[in-house]
């Protein structure tokens, strides 16, 4: 068995032992299953053959699947701490594999959290708990028209949602065209669907999260997308066309709360987005040190020339402010009431859309200064920076880019009006 630790700090009265018994298996998964293989994965894009495999690892004999499921189903409760720690162990080994296992459970968030579906988590809870077959969800937020639109909830209140649904005696009819959920393209066995039921018009109460099982008449999945990275998550568009599915396929019945799930949902999304990126900058700092550590320029290691040094201390200093943050907010969502917060709230969006602007951004010049450091040999497919380098800019253009992110941030702390 691994040891739970490495260099940089966490909040380790925070984390049970079982958090970190979980950790290090998942530890000695990447380590023995996805870090020898990492080159060929890159090439698995469009058959998803071997990620496949190992999404079954991941979420079938690792046990991801049913983390976040309530214990009565066989789930695990697990909590947002141990579901990041996860995250960023699965990235410093491929971003791309713990995106498409991390949006498998993000996708079920709205009907578990805040206030949870009892209907909904019957209806789905064995499918999601089983231990033998993939459940794969399906977050389809963004529409083809914009996926910042949807998500700027507190800008525009859902007035330019595209996907629609209207009710229909005792089922929805949805309608529209998304773009780029990950899990798509053909993967999802279920869709959460973010739409309005009152297109055109802002309201709250329209803002709806309805799941949609992929099987439905009038869903179709395109073939994927070919990226500059993260070849494990799977990307496509997905076509609703007068899609009918039960009204209690709504997350949350009450018009309205929907909206307040949302707020929730994005605040896991952003914190979860800083975990990956702390995976991928942890592993960079563990290439960049071998390299430093045994390459020698001008007659000494490159560790000691003080040049290298100094960036060597940015690296490092990266990753440990971002870690510490990153697990603050983590911590926050878990807590509240500790921390006089509302984790649906605008003050808490604010600060984690903070949280993963920042940390995004400090990856992103972390792995540059990286292969800096590395020369050509950072560039080439072996020294495995540039695997990092391709896959993680997603990180920070998703969920709204930097433009949705700066405008929540500025709303709650400035009070600025625009949107
Ligand atoms: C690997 C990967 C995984 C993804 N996973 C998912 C997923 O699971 N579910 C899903 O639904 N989508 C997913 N996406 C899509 C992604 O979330 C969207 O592309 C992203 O949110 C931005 O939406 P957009 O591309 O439509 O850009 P737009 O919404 O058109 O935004 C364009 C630019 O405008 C900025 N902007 C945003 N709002 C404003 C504003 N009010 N004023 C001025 N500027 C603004 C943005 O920051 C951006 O720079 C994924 C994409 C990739 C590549």
């Amino acid at each position: 068995m691994m040891k739970f630790e490495d260099k940089f700090s966490l909040p380790l009265e925070w984390i049970s032992d079982e958090t970190k018994r979980i950790v290090e298996s998942c530890r000695e998964i990447v380590e023995k299953e996805i870090m020898p293989i990492r080159h060929e994965l890159d090439e698995d894009w469009k058959d998803h053959k071997i990620y496949d495999k190992l999404l079954k690892i991941i979420m079938l004999d690792f046990g991801l699947q049913c983390a976040p499921w309530p214990k009565e189903y066989g789930g695990l409760e697990s909590d947002l701490i141990t579901a990041c720690l996860c995250n960023e162990e699965m990235s410093r080994g491929d971003s791309g594999l713990s995106t498409a296992a991390g949006c498998i459970n993000w996708t079920f968030m709205p009907m578990l959290a805040p206030t949870p579906n009892p209907i909904l988590i019957e209806k789905f809870a064995p499918l999601a708990c089983q231990t033998d077959k993939l459940f794969v969800g399906c977050a389809a937020i963004t529409d083809a028209r914009s996926g910042s639109d949807v998500e700027n909830i507190d800008g525009t209140h859902g007035k330019y949602i595209a996907t629609t649904a209207e009710l229909d005696g005792d089922e929805w009819v949805i309608n529209g065209h998304k773009l780029w959920p990950t899990n798509s393209g053909g993967l999802a066995d279920i869709f959460a669907v973010f739409c309005t039921t009152n297109p055109g018009v802002e309201d709250d109460e329209a803002f709806a999260i309805i799941y949609v099982p992929a099987d439905t008449p009038g869903v179709k999945q395109g073939e994927p997308y070919q990226k500059a990275g993260m070849s494990g998550d799977k990307n496509s568009d997905i076509w609703f066309d007068n899609v009918r599915v039960p009204k209690e396929n709504r997350a949350n019945p009450k018009p309205g709360d929907d909206a307040i799930a949302a707020r929730m949902f994005m605040n896991a999304g952003n914190i979860g987005s800083s975990a990956h990126s702390i995976g991928i900058m942890r592993n960079c700092y563990e290439l960049v040190k071998e390299w430093c550590g045994t390459r020698e320029v001008g007659g000494k290691l490159l560790k000691e020339h003080s040049m290298t040094a100094s960036i060597l201390a940015d690296i490092a200093m990266m990753i440990e402010v971002s870690r510490s943050d990153t697990y603050m907010k983590a911590r926050m969502m878990t807590v509240p009431d500790v921390y006089g917060i509302d984790p649906t709230g605008v003050e808490f969006l604010a600060k984690t859309r903070a949280n993963k602007l920042f940390v995004t951004d400090q990856m992103t010049i972390l792995i540059n200064k990286a292969m800096d450091l590395m020369g050509s040999h950072g560039y080439a497919r072996e020294g495995h920076i540039e695997k990092h380098w391709r896959d993680s800019k997603m990180i920070s253009l998703w969920m709204g880019g930097r433009g949705l992110a700066k405008l929540d941030i500025a709303r709650w702390f400035y009070d600025c009006k625009s949107f």
